[in-house]
């Protein structure tokens, strides 16, 4: 082969297979780009025809953690990711020398844990609410009275969608149960709370000859602490979602990052923008791509762990993504008859459960206030 890349060694071709630890809708979409660009993929997840498996060429059905199973992976595959942050360390280390595994394991390592993923953002020169370890009640009382009320008190590991956290308004909160069971958990950060005016994420990609690419900035509505709506472009000044994209590609090159990534952000009223918490992988917030760039969140990824070269991102139009639980996809069946134009995803989980992501649907717009109109009129969404 021609010597096209500065790490030919890195360049996995079509016809090669990408191995998928996980196997829900974010693995089903990184597959379906993978099928699309000519590459095999076998995905380990312990669920039987899991959404990622409807879309790929095989399946390992395993527990994540099996060793024996990372290793089967590893040996059938050519190239090994992820599709979640609770991927074993050690299981990686562990086939390492048998499977390209580009993205490494110092971001996971990283991002695993939200006091090292502070402090690797902080020496990086990145905002953040200010932030203080607590392991246990004295630290507890002693960083409040650092930070003040309100602040956040968090487990350092495993929360998701507002779980493992509850926000401290005053001295009484201390002695909530929620408090204590994030207590007992034994290792935990307290934030100051960020005045935030608008929630965003950027999405950045970063294969091994060390191209950049970047996606536009959204703005994320949540509703009960999960993601309700993605808003392409965020409705901010220009000259601030340059500044987003720009602190994207900052920590991507400071955390050598290979893959995608993606970044959540607070931003202030003053346009002030603090970085909540790293994604080291495709992104909820990033659904939008599929529809309205010139490439997707996934096929990106999917580039740039084979070390192909990465795209500059176009977005092709306004774009509005609305997320599908549980609770609504009896009635967004309903509007798929209503709107020919929208975009209806769904991700063949087999049980539907109330706040559980099941699909999410795309709507390219040349109006998003009217679009949101539309969103908020059809009731599907009501109890957000
Ligand atoms: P996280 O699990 O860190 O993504 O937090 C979940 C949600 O809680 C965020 O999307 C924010 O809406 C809110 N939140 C978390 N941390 C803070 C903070 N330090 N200041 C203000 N709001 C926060």
């Amino acid at each position: 082969m021609p010597n096209l890349t500065k790490h030919p060694e890195a360049y996995i071709e079509q016809g090669k297979t990408i191995g998928i630890i996980g196997g829900g809708q974010l693995g089903q979409m990184m597959a379906f780009s993978a099928k699309a660009a000519g590459m095999k993929v076998i995905i380990l997840d312990p669920t039987p025809q899991c959404p990622a498996a409807q879309a790929a060429d095989d399946q390992i059905v395993a527990p994540y953690a099996d060793v024996a199973a990372i290793k089967e992976l590893a040996r059938r595959a050519d190239v090994l990711t992820y599709e979640f942050e609770n991927v074993d360390l050690q299981a990686l280390k562990d086939v390492a020398d048998q499977v390209a595994i580009p993205q490494g394991t110092n971001l996971l390592y990283t991002t695993k844990n939200r006091i090292r993923e502070k402090t690797f953002l902080r020496d990086a020169g990145l905002q953040t609410a200010p932030f203080a370890a607590v392991k246990n009640r004295a630290d507890l009382n002693a960083a409040v009275e650092k930070l003040g009320y309100p602040c956040v008190l968090k487990t350092c590991e495993g929360g998701y969608d507002g779980h493992g956290q509850i926000v401290l308004k005053s001295a009484q909160d201390l002695d909530d149960p929620i408090t204590e069971e994030v207590l007992q958990y034994g290792d935990d950060i307290l934030e100051g709370w960020v005045p935030f005016k608008m929630e965003c994420s950027v999405m950045v990609a970063r294969n091994t000859d060390g191209d950049i690419t970047v996606f536009p900035v959204s703005e994320n509505i949540h509703a009960h602490e999960i993601l309700h709506l993605s808003i392409v472009p965020a409705r901010m000044p220009v000259e601030w979602q340059q500044r987003a994209q720009q602190m994207a590609e900052k920590i991507a090159e400071a955390i050598d990052l290979k893959g995608i990534l993606g970044v959540e952000m607070f931003v202030g009223a003053d346009g002030q923008l603090y970085v909540n918490e790293l994604a080291p992988r495709p992104h909820n917030s990033g659904h939008y791509t599929i529809e309205a760039c010139n490439f997707s969140q996934f096929a990106v990824h999917n580039r740039a762990i084979c070390n192909w070269p990465l795209p500059k991102i176009k977005l092709m139009s306004p774009v509005v993504m609305v997320n599908v639980l549980g609770q609504h996809v009896a009635g967004t069946r309903r509007l798929i008859h209503e709107y020919p134009q929208w975009h209806f995803h769904d991700y063949g989980k087999a049980e539907s459960r109330h706040n559980r992501k099941m699909g999410h649907v795309t709507i390219l717009t040349d109006d998003i206030e009217a679009t949101l109109k539309q969103i908020k009129d059809s009731h599907v969404w009501d109890d957000e």
